[in-house]
C-alpha cells in the first residue's frame, strides 16, 4: 500500500510537471507565433512608412517647382573586367538651385511675376556657379539595373530633400509605431532592407536597417521595441483558457493527492485505534477473568476482606469497560446535538470531591487533590457528563506526570457562566501539540510511550463541553505543567 501510494504520488507530481511543461511550451510557441506575426506587420508598416516618406520628400520638391530647380544627369555603364565579368558603374550628378534662398524669401508663398522674372535670371546666372553634387559607384552587386537606377534616383532625392529622423519618425508615429531612429553610414551597400528579429522574448525588439541613399552608403536604422502587453492581449482568450485549464487540472491533482493522504492517514488511524483498543480492553478483561477465578475459589470467598477486594476490583474493571464503551459511543456521534443532555443544578465542590475519590491511582503514583471550588457553588449541567469531563482531565493529569502529582481544581465566574480549571504539575504539552490534542486519536509523544490511552479522552471531553455550548482551552509549559479550562455557560 505504502509503495503504491508513493508511486501514485510520484506519478501525480510527474503528471503535473509534464502538463505544466507542455502548457508552457505550447504557450511559448503561441507567443512566438504572435510575436512573429506582430513583427511581420510592423516590418510592413515600417517599409510602407519609408515609401510614404520618400513620396512626401518628392512631393515637397514638386510643390516648390516654381522656385526649385533640380538638374541631374544619370549615367550607367556596363564594362568587362579583366576576367571577362560584366561590371556595372553608375554616376549621378545633381545640381539644386533653391530660388527662394537666392531671392532671400523666407515665408511660404507663391512668387510674384516680377520675382519669377528675377529668379529666372538668377537661376541662369547661378547655373554655372552652382556646384553639382556627384556620386559614382560600382553597382555590379545590385540585383538589377532597376535597382541601380532607383539608387541614382534616391541620391537625387537626398540632394533635393534630405532624409531626416524627424520626418520618418512623424510618419511612424501616425502608424502607432514608436521607434528609436538613427542615421548611419555603412561600409557596403545593402540592396535590400535588413531586419533583425527579436533576440529576447522578454524585451523583444525589431531592428530594420535600410538605405535611403545607396550611392552615399547612407542608411536609416529603425529600432522598435515590441510591446509585450499587446502580444499578450492578442493571445487573450487562449492565454486565459490555458491558465484556467492548468489551474483546474493542478487543483484536481492536488485534491487527489490530498484525498490519498487523508485516506492513508485514516487507514493508519484505524489500525492504531484497533491496536490500542485491543490493548486497552485487555486490561479490564484480564482483571475480570482473575476476579471470576477468585470467586470460583471457595477458600478465597470465605475471607470476607478478600471477597470485598475481589468485588471492588470487579466493579472497577466493569466501570472501566463501561467508561470505554460510553466514550466510544459518544465519540462516534457526528454532531454535538446528538448527545442527550440531562441538565440539573448541583453542587460543583461536592462533585469534584466525589470524582477525586473515585480515581483509581496506579500503584507507582502519589497524587494530591486540591479542591479550591467554593463549597456552596451550584452549577447547571449534565452531572454525568461533567463528572466524565473532570475524571478524564484528572486521569490525564495523573497519567502525564511524574510519581508525585498535585492536581489543583478551582473555578471562576465568567460573564456568561462558570470556568472550571484543572491544573497539574506534570510533563506539560509542547506549543506545537497544544492545538492537536483535542483531535481524535491524537496522542503526541504518548503514542510511543508505555502510557495507556486511545487518544480519545480529550476529543470526548471537548465533545461533551461543546454539547453544553461551552469551550475548552489549555495553557501548558513543558516540564512545568498544564491547566485545562472548561467554560460552562449558565
Ligand atoms: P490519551 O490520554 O488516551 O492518549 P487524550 O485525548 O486524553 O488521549 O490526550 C491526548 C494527548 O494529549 C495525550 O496523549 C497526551 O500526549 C496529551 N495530554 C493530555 N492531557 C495531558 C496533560 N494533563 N499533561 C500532558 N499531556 C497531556
Amino acid at each position: 500500500m505504502e509503495n503504491k501510494i508513493k508511486t501514485l504520488y510520484i506519478l501525480s507530481i510527474t503528471a503535473i510537471l509534464a502538463f505544466l511543461g507542455m502548457q508552457a511550451y505550447w504557450l511559448y510557441t503561441r507567443y512566438e507565433y504572435s510575436l512573429k506575426d506582430y513583427e511581420d506587420r510592423a516590418e510592413t508598416t515600417v517599409a510602407n512608412a519609408l515609401i510614404e516618406y520618400d513620396r512626401a520628400r518628392s512631393r515637397r520638391s514638386s510643390n516648390q517647382s516654381d522656385t526649385l530647380r533640380v538638374m541631374s544627369s544619370f549615367n550607367m555603364n556596363h564594362d568587362m573586367d579583366s576576367l571577362g565579368k560584366t561590371i556595372r558603374k553608375v554616376t549621378v550628378s545633381t545640381k539644386v538651385i533653391r530660388g527662394k534662398d537666392l531671392l532671400n524669401i523666407k515665408e511660404k508663398r507663391k512668387l510674384t511675376s516680377e520675382e519669377m522674372a528675377k529668379l529666372e535670371k538668377i537661376v541662369l546666372d547661378s547655373l554655372e556657379k552652382t556646384e553639382a553634387k556627384r556620386a559614382s559607384l560600382d553597382v555590379t552587386s545590385a540585383p538589377s539595373d532597376g535597382a541601380a537606377w532607383s539608387a541614382m534616383k534616391n541620391f537625387e532625392l537626398e540632394v533635393q530633400s534630405p532624409f531626416t529622423v524627424v520626418g520618418i519618425d512623424s510618419i511612424l508615429k501616425k502608424e502607432n509605431i514608436r521607434a528609436d531612429i538613427s542615421l548611419k553610414e555603412t561600409d557596403s551597400v545593402l540592396w535590400k532592407p535588413i531586419s533583425t528579429r527579436h533576440s529576447s522574448i522578454i524585451y523583444p525588439r525589431l531592428k530594420i536597417t535600410t538605405h535611403y541613399s545607396e550611392l552615399e552608403h547612407k542608411a536609416v536604422v529603425v529600432d522598435c521595441p515590441i510591446p509585450v502587453s499587446e502580444i499578450l492581449k492578442e493571445m487573450g482568450w487562449t492565454l486565459l483558457l490555458a491558465c484556467i485549464l492548468s489551474l483546474f487540472l493542478i487543483l484536481c491533482l492536488v485534491w487527489q493527492i490530498k484525498t490519498i493522504v487523508k485516506l492513508t492517514r485514516l487507514d493508519k488511524m484505524r489500525n492504531s485505534f484497533i491496536t490500542t483498543m485491543i490493548h486497552e480492553l485487555k486490561r479490564p478483561i484480564t482483571t475480570l477473568k482473575m476476579c471470576v477465578s477468585g470467586m470460583d475459589n471457595d477458600k478465597m470467598m470465605e475471607d470476607s476482606q478478600l471477597r470485598h477486594e475481589v468485588a471492588s476490583e470487579t466493579r472497577i474493571a466493569l466501570d472501566n469497560l463501561a467508561a470505554y464503551f460510553s466514550k466510544l459511543r459518544d465519540i462516534t456521534f457526528n454532531n454535538v446535538e446528538q448527545i442527550p443532555l440531562y441538565i440539573t443544578s448541583f453542587n460543583l465542590h461536592q462533585l469534584v470531591d466525589e470524582v477525586s475519590k473515585s480515581i483509581a491511582l496506579p500503584s507507582n503514583k502519589r497524587a494530591t487533590f486540591e479542591n479550591h471550588i467554593p463549597e456552596d457553588l451550584e452549577i447547571s449541567a449534565d452531572r454525568t457528563h461533567l463528572s466524565n469531563i473532570i475524571i478524564n482531565l484528572i486521569e490525564n493529569a495523573i497519567k502525564y506526570s511524574g510519581q508525585d502529582v498535585t492536581v489543583r481544581i478551582n473555578s471562576e465566574s465568567t460573564v456568561d457562566g462558570i470556568a472550571i480549571k484543572i491544573a497539574d504539575n506534570g510533563n506539560g504539552i509542547s506549543i506545537g501539540n497544544q492545538n492537536k490534542i483535542f483531535d481524535r486519536f491524537y496522542r503526541g509523544n504518548a503514542s510511543t510511550s508505555e502510557i495507556p490511552g486511545m487518544g480519545l479522552g480529550l476529543a470526548y471531553v471537548k465533545l461533551l463541553v461543546d454539547a453544553h455550548g461551552g469551550e475548552i482551552s489549555v495553557e501548558s509549559t513543558e516540564s512545568i505543567g498544564s491547566t485545562f479550562t472548561i467554560k460552562i455557560p449558565q
